[in-house]
């Protein structure tokens, strides 16, 4: 696991589940919900609970190596490496399938805030409907 290494924070301690963890976000082409993660490290036989892999992605992300992403009002939460890219995914409503757009409508969006002061840091967009396979007749 040459690739956990280099993403690995400084000072944070090493267990074989965090390194799984880490694993399969970066092997991951897509972003992952707590359950998928869970189920590809039953598969590699490194079982862990639910709970010990939300505790894991919460201390990734408290650490800046994993972004969570809330979709369809945070009914699911999705997870992917910080790979310091900014992307967007549109979700179907049907069967969640979730699809990664290739621009971003708010590249030129410059916020108006009463805060002149305000640093925006990012921003979150939620873009869902029917895919392909889903369309209503
Ligand atoms: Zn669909
Ligand atoms: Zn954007």
């Amino acid at each position: 696991m040459a690739d956990s290494q280099n993403n690995w924070p400084t000072g944070m301690k090493r267990t074989k589940q965090r390194e799984s963890v880490l694993f399969i976000l970066e092997e991951a082409e897509k972003p992952l919900s707590a359950l998928d993660i869970c189920s590809k490290m039953d598969k590699s036989g490194d079982t862990a609970w639910l709970s010990t892999v939300y505790r894991i992605l919460e201390l990734f992300i408290k650490k800046g190596i994993v972004l969570k992403t809330n979709l369809m009002n945070s009914d699911m939460s999705v997870f992917e490496l910080n790979r310091f890219k900014h992307k967007h995914y549109a979700v179907c409503m049907n069967c969640n399938k979730i699809l990664t757009l290739e621009n971003c409508p708010m590249e030129r969006f410059i916020p108006k805030l009463e805060d002149e002061d305000f640093h925006v840091m990012g921003h979150n967009l939620e873009i869902f409907g029917f895919c392909k396979d889903c369309k209503a007749h």
